[in-house]
This record gives C-alpha cells, sequence and structure tokens, in this order.
C-alpha cells in the first residue's frame, strides 16, 4: 500500500504543499516544491542553479531524462516530514541575527541529479538536491540522517539570515580579503548550526576531534589570513589555493568555515544571544576570534602579523 502510494506520487512528478506554524506563528510559512517533472529537472530548478554553473553544464544537465529513484523519493519523503519542525526551529535560528527578520514564507526547493547536497537562492529560497543526498549520506532511512538534515537545513536557513544582515548592513567587499574574510564569517556561522557534536568544545575545551584537526588547520587559516592582507602581491594561482577548501571539500579540510564555527560554538556556551555581537562585526569578526583562539605557534606569527600590520 505504501509503495503504491509513493508510485502514485511519483507518477505525478509534482510536489506542493504548504504548512503553517499554527502554535506559534500563522504567518510563517514553508514551502515545499519538488522541481523534477516529465523525468528532468523543471525551469524553478534551472533557474536556481544559473550561478552556480556554467552554461554548458546546465544545458546538459538539463537535457538529463531520468525517473527518479526510490532513494531519491526517501530523501524528498524525509524533507516533506520535517517542514512542520523547520518552521518552529526558525525563531531559534534566527536570535544570533538580532533585528533581522525573514520574510514570513520561505521555499524549500527539491531537485536531482546535482553534486551539490544543498544550498540557498537569494534570500527565502533553500535547496536540496536528492541526488546528492543520497550519494553523500546513503540511505535518507538511516538513523543517523534524520538529525543530520535538520542540521543541514539550519545551516542553509542560516544562509539566508546572513544574506539579509548583510543587506541590511550595506555591507562591501572591495576587496579579496574583505571576500575571503566574509565567507569564513558567512561559512563559519552556517556550519555552526551543521556541526555534530563531536566538534562541540567540551566545556571550556576543544573537543578531541576537534583539537586534532585543528593541528592541520591552524597553520593553513593562519598563513592563509596573513596573506590575504597582502593580496597585490598574490597571484590568480595563489588567491585560487587560498579560496580552496575555506569552505568546500571534507570537513577536516575546510580551513576557513570549521575554525570560525567551532570558535562561535565556543563563544555561545549554550546561549545564542552571545552571538549577535560576533554577527553584527561581520567580516572583521575573523581576525577578532583568531586573536583569541589561534594558539601556540600559530598565534605568534599572527600576533606579530598583527603587531607589523598596525605600524
Ligand atoms: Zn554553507
Amino acid at each position: 500500500m505504501k509503495n503504491h502510494f509513493i508510485y502514485l506520487g511519483l507518477s505525478l512528478l509534482f510536489f506542493s504543499c504548504q504548512v503553517a506554524n499554527k502554535t506559534q506563528d500563522l504567518n510563517k510559512k514553508t514551502i515545499l516544491h519538488f522541481a523534477v517533472n516529465d523525468d528532468q529537472i523543471t525551469d524553478a530548478w534551472k533557474k536556481v542553479l544559473k550561478n552556480r554553473m556554467n552554461s554548458g553544464k546546465l544545458d546538459s544537465l538539463s537535457m538529463v531524462v531520468k525517473p527518479v529513484t526510490r532513494e531519491e523519493i526517501a530523501w524528498k519523503n524525509l524533507i516533506a516530514s520535517k517542514i512542520q519542525k523547520w518552521n518552529l526551529f526558525r525563531d531559534s535560528l534566527s536570535i544570533p541575527f538580532e533585528n533581522i527578520s525573514l520574510n514570513d514564507s520561505i521555499t524549500i526547493l527539491l531537485g536531482y541529479n546535482g553534486r551539490d547536497d544543498a544550498f540557498s537562492y537569494k534570500d527565502k529560497t533553500v535547496c536540496f538536491d536528492v541526488t546528492a543526498l543520497y550519494n553523500s549520506y546513503g540511505s535518507a532511512d538511516k538513523e543517523v540522517n534524520s538529525n543530520r538534515i535538520d542540521r543541514i537545513f539550519s545551516h542553509e536557513f542560516t544562509h539566508l539570515l546572513s544574506k539579509k544582515w548583510a543587506q541590511k548592513s550595506k555591507l562591501k567587499l572591495q576587496s579579496f580579503k574583505d571576500s575571503v574574510l566574509w565567507e569564513c564569517a558567512y561559512e563559519g556561522i552556517g556550519m555552526y548550526r551543521s556541526l555534530s557534536s563531536k566538534w562541540l568544545p567540551v566545556g571550556d575545551s576543544l573537543s578531541a576531534t576537534s583539537k586534532r584537526t585543528f593541528n592541520d588547520l591552524y597553520p593553513k587559516f593562519t598563513d592563509n589570513i596573513i596573506r590575504i592582507h597582502s593580496e597585490k602581491d598574490l597571484t590568480t594561482r595563489e588567491k585560487k589555493n587560498v579560496h580552496q577548501n575555506l569552505s568546500r571539500g571534507s570537513m577536516k579540510k575546510k580551513w576557513g568555515a570549521l575554525p570560525v564555527a567551532v570558535w562561535l560554538a565556543s563563544e555561545a556556551k549554550g546561549n545564542d544571544k552571545n552571538l549577535v555581537k560576533w554577527v553584527n562585526k561581520g567580516p572583521s569578526a575573523i581576525v577578532e576570534l583568531a586573536e583569541k583562539y589561534l594558539t601556540e605557534e600559530n598565534k605568534k606569527a599572527f600576533d606579530a602579523f598583527l603587531m607589523s600590520h598596525k605600524n
């Protein structure tokens, strides 16, 4: 019976539902839309991918005709089952962003056949790719994936808030340095929301996993942040190297996003109101956080750089 229901859903190939959070705020709505029709991605999905891939790649992705698999449908169903719960997350996710409010209506758009499992589009759309979710995390039915998808939603929803903050604060990124620092801040607070417990501080100390990983990441962080302050000397290739793995690739390589996320967790100490001041500093939070949290040789190098930079 359940399977018949699934395949009936499949044959419709269009899924849209709207759930209002009746207990907290009747105005807040999350609209879920499956952007697949006749075994192909729809124009809505092409639109959100436009700035993420070149037109040749997007054209070939648009041509792919492929039935949605049972595994992909399972991810779609898992996300659909979360909508009401995620609506309830919205107020608490907004706490670090004082005086920033999003449109009451946000959209969760689901596509398939891509590589990025989740991303945000403009200031009111969170996108998930059910193929990429399956390829990255396996079956949607695995218990670990229920909490994981909550964390991924929280990460992407936080990006919507950061974009709104940037807009309201009239943030201008005038240099490569500005854009790197902003990406560290933007992805850092996003990742703060998607960290699994093994990364979170234990009391005032780093967790064993963070400590081990930062032995490798702190030198990269220190070197990159120092480098971007003298960007006139940076070649295009060097800029590309700085950018690489700032927030992409495997978790353990994210030299920018991961340390910032863990430092923010240390600052929050379980109360997200403590993050308001850091969010409001924008990109300049990064140097201050680094000054506070880098250790040993990296701290020495960073302090020496700051001294010489001031003079
Ligand atoms: Zn992100």
